[in-house]
């Protein structure tokens, strides 16, 4: 990777730390109240580790397979990286996304929420999960609908003995993205969830006024995929 490319990575890790900033201020919400994901799938260590060396440590991939690649030699590199599944999860990969990630964002079916169920007691591993929402109800994506999104909550806890720490969506590309997150936000709301995992590259700031703490941006930091 040449000099040329290095160099606007982290300017732009700067300038997006500062618009999360200011959105934070316009909201009037607490300044470490967002946790940013940098959203590294399809770049190679040589892209990631400048970002890396100026002190940023949530990581965000979307394939279990990619990440187990990629991750362990950066991580033994760098003290404290934390790394989140924001990708679609198959059952068969359950016990390797546990051993691997330190937060799981697309719990979003029953066969999942069992397997990992099942996983995290036997590795016995704390790990953050947050649940899939199709807000837009569209059928090529992943997510549980809306509507069955508080019992498929109450069956996670109370069936499958999963920790639930918030909720995660993927607005349709077409949509205004905001009523999106409201909707996500007042589901949480009523089933005592404190986490929003919402807002990519081109919709983080209105994520951040809705009551995102985490955000998920890959394009705006890497470039183009
Ligand atoms: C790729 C991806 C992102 C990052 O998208 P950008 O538009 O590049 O910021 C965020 N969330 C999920 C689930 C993704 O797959």
């Amino acid at each position: 990777m040449s000099e040329a490319l290095i160099i606007p990575a982290i300017s732009r890790l700067e300038a997006i730390r500062v618009d999360i900033a200011r959105a934070l201020r316009d909201a009037n919400r607490d300044a470490s109240s967002v946790n940013l994901i940098a959203v590294s799938k399809t770049f190679d260590a040589a892209a990631i580790t400048p970002v890396l060396e100026v002190g940023q440590r949530i990581f965000g991939e979307n394939r279990v397979q990619e990440a187990a690649i990629k991750w362990p030699t950066l991580c033994e590199q760098f003290n404290g990286v934390e790394l989140h599944l924001i990708g679609p999860l198959q059952s068969n990969k359950t016990a390797e996304a546990v051993d691997l990630f330190d937060c799981i964002h697309t719990v979003d079916r029953e066969k999942i929420a069992a397997s990992l169920g099942a996983e995290i007691a036997k590795q016995g591993k704390r790990i953050k999960l947050f649940i899939q929402v199709n807000t837009g109800a569209e059928p090529q994506k992943a997510g549980i609908l809306s509507q069955d999104a508080d019992s498929f909550i109450a069956r996670c806890r109370d069936v499958h003995g999963l920790t639930i720490s918030g909720l995660m969506c993927i607005p349709p590309v077409e949509d205004n993205p905001s009523p999106h997150f409201a909707l996500l936000g007042k589901i949480a709301e009523r089933n005592g969830l404190n986490e929003l995992s919402m807002g990519m590259s081109a919709d983080f700031e209105q994520a951040i006024r809705l009551g995102a703490t985490y955000v998920r941006v890959g394009s705006a930091l890497f470039g183009g995929r």
